[in-house]
C-alpha cells in the first residue's frame, strides 16, 4: 500500500485541511516501459488552486475523490524501461503521493552531480523556466531598462528578479515580509514590503516592464508606472486566486491605450521546446552562484495541504517544497 492525497472538496476561499483526504491505495506493478518512483520532494504550486475549482482552463480540473497530480522529484525503485536504473533521480508528475508507477517517456532523468535534484522543481524547473520565458520571449526585456517584479521572493519572482538583474536591468521587487525584503536587497534588487509601502509609491520613478505574479493593486500600480510602449508580462495573479467572486479588473486599464502599452499573458507549458535553451543559459548561473535560490522545505507527506495553503499566507521564501521521503 502507498499513501496519496485526493481532493475531498472544492475549496471555497482559501484551501483548508478538510478539502483534502490522505488515502491508502494499493501499489500496482510496473509493466514493460514503466518505472516505479518513490517521491522525495513534492511541489505545491499556485496554479493547483485553479485546478481545484472544477473549471477547465488550460489544464483539466482535479476531480473530487481523484488524485492531485503535479511536479515531484524522486528516485527510481524498479525499472522496466532501459533508460532508467534503480536509484536514478527523476522528475515526474506523480504529485501529492508517496510513490507511483509512471511510463518512462513521461520522466526526465536528473544528474545530481550537476545540481541538487530539488532545484528541478524550482530554479532549474518550471518556476525558473517561467521566469526566463516571461522575460526573454514574452517581455523581450533589454539591458538598461527598469522592471518591476511582484512576488519577488517567491519561486518565479526570485528567478525573474535575478535573471533580469543578470541581464543588466534595474530591478524593483515587492515581497510580504522584512526578511524577504532583506534577502532581495542582498541580491541587488531594490525591494520593498508591500504591506509597508504602496506599490504605487515605490514605482513613482517609472518602469519599462512589469512582471506580474500578483495582479490586483500591483497590476494597477504597474500600469500607472509604465512608460509609453512599456510591457506587462502577465504571469499570474495570486492575490485573486482565493476570491469567492470575480473582482472588477484594473480600474486604469485605459492606460493601455494612452501609453500604447503591451500586455501579454503566457502559459509556460506552451514553450516547452525552449526548455533546453533555458537550461543552457540559467544552469551555468546557478552552478557559478551568480544566481542564488532558496527553498522552504516542509517535512512530511501529511503536511502537503498546509504547505499548499502556506503559499497564500506567504510562508515561503523561494520555492515551497514538501519532503515526503529520505533522499538516499
Ligand atoms: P510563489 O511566489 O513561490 O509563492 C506564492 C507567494 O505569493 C507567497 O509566498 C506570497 O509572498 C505571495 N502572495 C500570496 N498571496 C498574496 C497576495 N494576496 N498579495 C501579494 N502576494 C501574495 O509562487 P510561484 O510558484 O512562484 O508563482 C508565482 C506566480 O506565478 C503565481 O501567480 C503563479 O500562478 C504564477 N505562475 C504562472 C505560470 C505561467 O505559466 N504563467 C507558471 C508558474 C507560476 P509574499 O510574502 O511576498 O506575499
Amino acid at each position: 500500500m502507498t499513501r496519496a492525497f485526493v481532493l475531498a472538496a472544492r475549496p471555497e476561499g482559501g484551501p483548508k485541511p478538510s478539502d483534502f483526504e490522505l488515502c491508502h491505495t494499493p501499489e500496482s506493478a510496473p509493466a514493460e516501459g514503466e518505472v516505479r518512483v518513490r517521491n522525495v520532494f513534492v511541489s505545491v504550486d499556485p496554479y493547483m488552486r485553479g485546478r481545484m475549482t472544477g473549471v477547465h482552463t488550460y489544464v483539466p480540473p482535479y476531480e473530487i475523490g481523484g488524485s492531485i497530480d503535479g511536479a515531484a522529484v524522486g528516485r527510481v525503485v524498479e525499472s522496466h524501461d532501459e533508460r532508467f536504473a534503480e536509484g536514478d533521480w527523476v522528475v515526474s508528475q506523480l504529485g501529492w503521493c508517496e510513490a507511483g508507477v509512471v511510463a518512462g517517456h513521461r520522466l526526465r532523468k536528473l544528474d545530481p552531480s550537476v545540481a541538487p535534484p530539488s532545484t528541478a522543481l524550482g530554479m532549474l524547473g518550471m518556476p525558473g523556466f517561467t521566469a526566463w520565458i516571461g522575460l526573454v520571449d514574452i517581455g523581450r526585456v533589454s539591458e538598461g531598462e527598469t522592471i518591476y517584479v511582484s512576488g519577488a521572493a517567491g519561486a518565479v519572482g526570485s528567478a525573474a528578479a535575478q535573471i533580469a538583474r543578470l541581464k543588466g536591468l534595474r530591478v524593483i521587487g515587492s515581497a510580504g515580509t522584512a526578511a524577504k525584503v532583506e534577502w532581495l536587497r542582498s541580491l541587488g534588487i531594490e525591494a520593498f514590503d508591500y504591506h509597508e509601502t504602496r506599490p504605487k509609491e515605490a514605482l513613482a520613478d517609472g518602469i519599462d516592464a512589469y512582471f506580474d505574479n500578483v495582479g490586483g493593486v500591483h497590476l494597477e500600480a504597474g500600469l500607472a508606472a509604465l512608460r509609453p510602449h512599456g510591457c506587462v508580462i502577465a504571469c499570474g495573479a495570486i492575490s485573486r486566486y482565493n476570491d469567492l467572486r470575480a473582482e472588477p479588473g484594473p480600474r486604469n486599464l485605459f492606460l493601455m491605450v494612452t501609453k500604447r502599452l503591451r500586455l501579454q499573458g503566457f502559459i509556460v507549458f506552451d514553450h516547452n521546446d525552449r526548455f533546453p535553451a533555458f537550461l543552457a543559459e540559467v544552469g551555468p548561473w546557478v552552478r557559478s552562484g551568480e544566481l542564488t535560490y532558496r527553498e522552504t522545505i516542509v517535512d512530511g507527506l501529511e503536511n502537503i495541504p498546509d504547505a499548499f495553503a502556506g503559499l497564500f499566507r506567504g510562508d515561503n521564501v523561494g520555492k515551497m517544497l514538501v519532503r515526503v521521503g529520505p533522499d538516499d
